[in-house]
């Protein structure tokens, strides 16, 4: 991964919860899936411990892969916010800082966006997608200047939201021409090829997966 982009976001390291919406008007008047029971209202709630950051773009490149292949229902939703944080979708009215709670269809909508767009790019639509991702998607981005305390001043572009810096991770897919596979034994996916930093022959997201597996096929004889 190059400089130029910069990204920090934080995972609640008390977790999260679905809690029901209540009588709130769903966030999405026609939502584009058709699962009855998913439509119905729920959030994604922060329950309000120390914050833990880290760099999806470093340290979870296959990230926006995973989004896309979440199945439906509030579990793996709630699996992946535990791991990953909110998507950043939701602010608060007056302050500009991120809501502690998501609107459940709203991501459900995002998974189902995420889903299109990379069965188009493995289907070898790459130059329609390109059109489409920008006339329709709008990542949010921002600007900044790293100052470090000896040395040279460097720009960096920083996703605003952990959707936007899944969204860049997309348009990087598409322009890079990097190659993504899922993990033999769990649910990541990963980057391989030239330029990423792993062969194409890998097929564990990394060492304790492979270790894992191998030791599995070893009992199995
Ligand atoms: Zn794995």
């Amino acid at each position: 991964m190059d400089d130029l982009f910069h990204f920090e976001w934080q995972v609640d390291q008390g977790g999260y919860e679905i809690v029901p919406a209540g009588d709130d008007p769903p966030a999405i008047e026609r939502p584009a899936f058709e699962d009855p029971h998913i439509v119905g209202g729920w959030y994604i709630r922060r329950k309000g411990g120390p914050l833990r950051a880290y760099r999806p773009l470093e340290s979870a490149p296959g990230l926006a892969r995973l989004f896309a292949s979440l199945p439906r229902g509030p579990q793996a939703l709630l699996d992946f916010a535990n791991e990953f944080g909110l998507l950043g979708v939701g602010r608060r009215e007056h302050s500009g800082e991120p809501a502690w709670e998501e609107r459940g269809d709203r991501w459900h909508e995002s998974v189902f966006g995420f889903g299109l767009v990379v069965r188009d790019i493995d289907s070898g639509n790459k130059r329609a997608m390109a059109s489409a991702f920008t006339k329709y998607v709008a990542p949010r981005m921002t600007v900044r200047i790293e100052v470090p305390p000896t040395g040279r001043l460097s720009l960096e572009v920083a996703p605003i939201d952990l959707m936007s810096a899944m969204w860049l991770q997309i348009a990087r897919e598409i322009t890079n021409e990097t190659k993504f596979r899922k993990c033999l034994r769990c649910p990541k996916w990963f980057p391989y090829g030239p330029g990423t930093g792993h062969k194409a022959t890998k097929h564990f997201c990394g060492d304790t997966c492979r270790q894992a597996w191998n030791r599995q096929k070893k009992r199995e004889g």
